[in-house]
């Protein structure tokens, strides 16, 4: 483990090593890398991620490397090794993706998006993917479009969907 300076164990390290991170800490956030997922594939623990400039919680100047979590992704055999990153100042651990992912979401945006147009055109659903995932991400678009914009707007998905996307936000995950 990279992140325990000093040769002893603080409490805070303690607490990342035994998985008793604080509530706000349980949740990682997770930054985008300008890096297809294929290239991250190709290289494997030579990917270079990119450590982050500054904490995205609380612009601390200093993280460290917390290790790397599997993921797994559309069309990848195998696990996908995705690095961390923990903050010292206030504990959050970042989490790296790859570009073009909604955070925990196995297909691409692009995939995603293509199915559903599929879909709204046709009145059916594309083959070769499962129709209640496809379902599923339809549904919580238009669930969100119909909260945010009203329901004028259930004809203008894919216009909603690409604005949601412009501005860094999923829209097709569940609606709490
Ligand atoms: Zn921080």
């Amino acid at each position: 483990m990279d992140l325990i300076l000093g040769g002893s164990l603080n409490g805070a390290a303690a607490q990342v090593m035994y998985g008793l991170e604080g509530r706000r800490k349980d949740v990682p956030m997770i930054l985008p890398v300008v890096a297809g997922l294929k290239e991250i594939v190709r290289k494997g623990r030579d990917f270079p991620w990119p450590r982050p400039d500054e904490c995205p919680q609380c612009h601390g100047p200093r993280l460290w490397g917390h290790g790397v979590v599997c993921a797994i992704f559309d069309g990848v055999a195998g696990h996908v090794l995705l690095r961390r990153f923990r903050c010292p100042d206030c504990g959050c651990v970042v989490r790296l993706r790859p570009e073009g992912y909604f955070k925990r979401f196995q297909a691409s945006v692009s995939t995603i998006r293509s199915r559903i147009v599929y879909r709204l055109a046709n009145g059916r659903w594309m083959s070769g993917m499962s129709r209640s995932r496809q379902w599923y991400w339809l549904n919580n678009l238009f669930k969100r479009v119909v909260a945010h914009q009203g329901l004028d707007w259930k004809d203008r998905l894919i216009r909603c969907f690409d604005d949601f996307v412009e501005k860094g936000r999923n829209p097709v995950s569940r609606l709490r």
